[in-house]
């Protein structure tokens, strides 16, 4: 029987990402790669967080009585006002956020951090907030890379944060329809330990896997780093029960298949703390797969990668595609060659011998059955040689597999020492694939030029539809004296670059504060109105998690 990784993590780096225990260092060989890429003169370790001690966070705003009700609704000992715990949910995970903890500005915190236990808490919490007129955000694993849990007091008397991680249970599991009901609170290991006791499992990894909750999947509509088998969180979702600050509602269906009205349950799916706080989820579960394939080829250019994927998914045999399936464009690959411990003479020798001297590497992992699993493999490698593909063998992918929660540790290390790094992705169809994918590609590369120094941009393909795939950037460059507004600066080229292409302004990483000024470009006036109408009707006073999703009204709008 194939594992999925469940073990659980202690309370992750508070300027960081992930187990103090696995923090990542970089070796001569990536130092090198970094000075010649970017045109460094030095990558020491100029830029190092502050001291905790030292991390500014301003009184909490909450008065007494406010704080005194909240105790009273789920015991004083899970109600914090501590600066701790307060800088702790003071933002999520973004470079921004980052940044700013690591000059030791958490202002922005919560005025208290709660953590309810049951549904029928977070109920009377939401009532006691729309009566003081106190805002609330929803915070799962703290994940968000778009500002999604960033506090944002504004008009209100305060704001709290709710930390689901007491709601962990794994409520219901019904293995003759294969579905689950779980509280929102889990995090990814736990989803996995608890469904993996029973022979199922989710499927559901994003890299985020070890700190991202149920509701915070759910809230956000991600995708997972095996979501093109087994689907994403919102095509495994059947209902969702959330409570609103005008009372709880379950929307969705037990039903496998409803025609009653439009999909409400879509309504909640991406709302992204706005309407109201998924306590639960009922969701499509997966027996877990007996055997595992796993595969890499490497293609003449990109593009040549990409149409090789397109015909995998357009013209393969259905329910050949891998679970796994992922296309490096030529920076990253030879980044991926470069630092990852490989014979890169020998392979490159090799490839140039069959015509490949800009390689793109592509990764497939295949689960189900043995035979069967490799049965696909086979056919699929058909598909590969005719679009151009040398096959590597099954190390690539295993490689990867192995190293695939790693990658966001360096994120850290790279910040220190005075490298700006950031990631964004969108998603298009595959006749605007290619071009999309070189314009948001230059405008990144200029935009961080523009600040003087030399840039760095990879690509990769890892979520492939019969119409179109996603685009994953991780770029760098030095580090600016004002990374704020170099991060700004960078991201809004980037994001013109999207829409300009007719792309999505996100795949997967949603909205929050980041992207929310590109939104009404994407689903039009009327849309954002539609989204302003939902949200008077389940939060009338606006307490659900202010300035994100839906662009503020302008005040012709208002
Ligand atoms: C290193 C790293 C890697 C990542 N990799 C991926 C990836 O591979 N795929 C991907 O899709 N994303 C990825 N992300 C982004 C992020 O992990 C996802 O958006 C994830 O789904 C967020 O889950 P969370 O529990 O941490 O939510 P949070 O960050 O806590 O919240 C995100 C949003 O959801 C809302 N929310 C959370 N819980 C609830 C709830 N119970 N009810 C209502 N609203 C709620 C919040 O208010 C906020 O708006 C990554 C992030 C990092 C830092």
């Amino acid at each position: 029987m194939v594992t999925h990784i469940t073990e659980e993590i202690p309370r992750s780096v508070w300027y960081g990402w992930g187990d103090p225990a696995r923090a990542k260092q970089l070796g001569a060989g990536a130092l090198d790669y970094l000075r010649n890429t970017l045109k460094l003169s030095g990558v020491e370790p100029v830029n190092p967080p502050v001291d905790f001690s030292a991390v500014r966070v301003g009184d909490s705003h909450l008065g007494d009585e406010a704080l005194a009700e909240l105790r009273a609704i789920s015991g004083a000992e899970h109600v914090s006002t501590e600066a701790a715990e307060r800088i702790l949910h003071s933002g999520g995970k973004s470079t921004p956020d980052l940044m700013r903890l690591r000059a030791g500005d958490a202002l922005a915190a919560p005025d208290a951090v709660v953590f309810p236990g049951r549904a029928a808490e977070v109920r009377e919490i939401l009532a006691l907030c729309v009566r003081r007129g106190i805002a609330v955000v929803a915070f799962g694993g703290g994940t968000s890379v778009v500002g999604g849990v960033d506090p944002v007091r504004g008009r209100f008397a305060g704001v709290i944060t709710l930390d689901m991680r007491r709601m962990d249970k794994l409520l219901h599991l019904d293995p003759v329809s294969r579905t689950a009901t779980l509280e929102a609170g889990m995090r990814g290991p736990a989803i996995e330990a608890a469904l993996q006791a029973h022979g199922f499992t989710l499927g559901h990894f994003p890299q985020s896997h070890q700190e991202a909750t149920l509701g915070g999947y759910v809230a956000t509509r991600s995708a997972g780093q095996a979501s093109t088998g087994y689907g994403r969180p919102e095509d495994l979702v059947k209902s969702v029960r959330l409570e609103t600050p005008v009372g709880p509602v379950e929307l969705g269906s037990s039903a496998p298949g409803s025609a009653a009205g439009p999909k409400l349950l879509d309504v909640v799916v991406g709302s992204e703390g706005t309407l109201g706080v998924i306590t639960s989820a009922t969701l499509k579960i997966s027996p877990m797969p007996k055997h595992k394939s796993y595969g890499a080829w490497s293609f003449p250019s990109f593009e040549a990668g990409t149409q090789a994927m397109r015909r995998l998914e357009q013209d393969g045999v259905r329910g050949d595609m891998p679970h796994v399936c992922r296309l490096s464009d030529t920076d990253e690959t030879a980044a991926t060659f470069k630092l990852g411990g490989w014979k890169t003479g020998l392979l490159a020798r090799y490839l140039r011998l069959r015509g490949q001297r800009t390689p793109a590497l592509s990764l497939f992992v295949w689960e189900g059955d043995a035979g069967e699993t490799r049965a696909r493999k086979r056919r699929s490698a058909r598909i590969m040689r005719r679009s151009g593909g040398v096959p590597l063998g099954p190390m690539p992918a295993t490689a990867w597999e192995h190293g695939r929660f790693s990658a966001p540790y360096l994120r850290d290390e790279l910040l220190t020492r005075g490298v700006y790094v950031e990631t964004l992705e969108t998603a298009a169809t595959w006749s605007e694939l290619d071009k999309t994918y070189a314009a948001v590609r230059s405008a990144i590369l200029d935009a961080i030029e523009e600040g003087g120094g030399a840039g760095y941009v990879q690509t990769h393909i890892s979520h492939v539809y019969p119409d179109g795939a996603s685009l994953y950037y991780t770029f760098l460059g030095g580090l600016e004296r004002d990374g704020l507004a170099q991060n700004a600066r960078i991201k809004d080229a980037a994001s013109r670059a999207i829409v300009a292409a007719g792309a999505t302004i996100t795949h997967h990483h949603a909205v929050g504060s980041e992207h929310s000024p590109y939104l009404g470009a994407e689903i039009g006036e009327l849309g954002i109105k539609v989204l302003r109408g939902i949200k008077d009707t389940l939060d009338p006073r606006g307490i659900m998690n202010p300035g994100k999703l839906i662009p503020a009204a302008t005040e012709e709008q208002a």
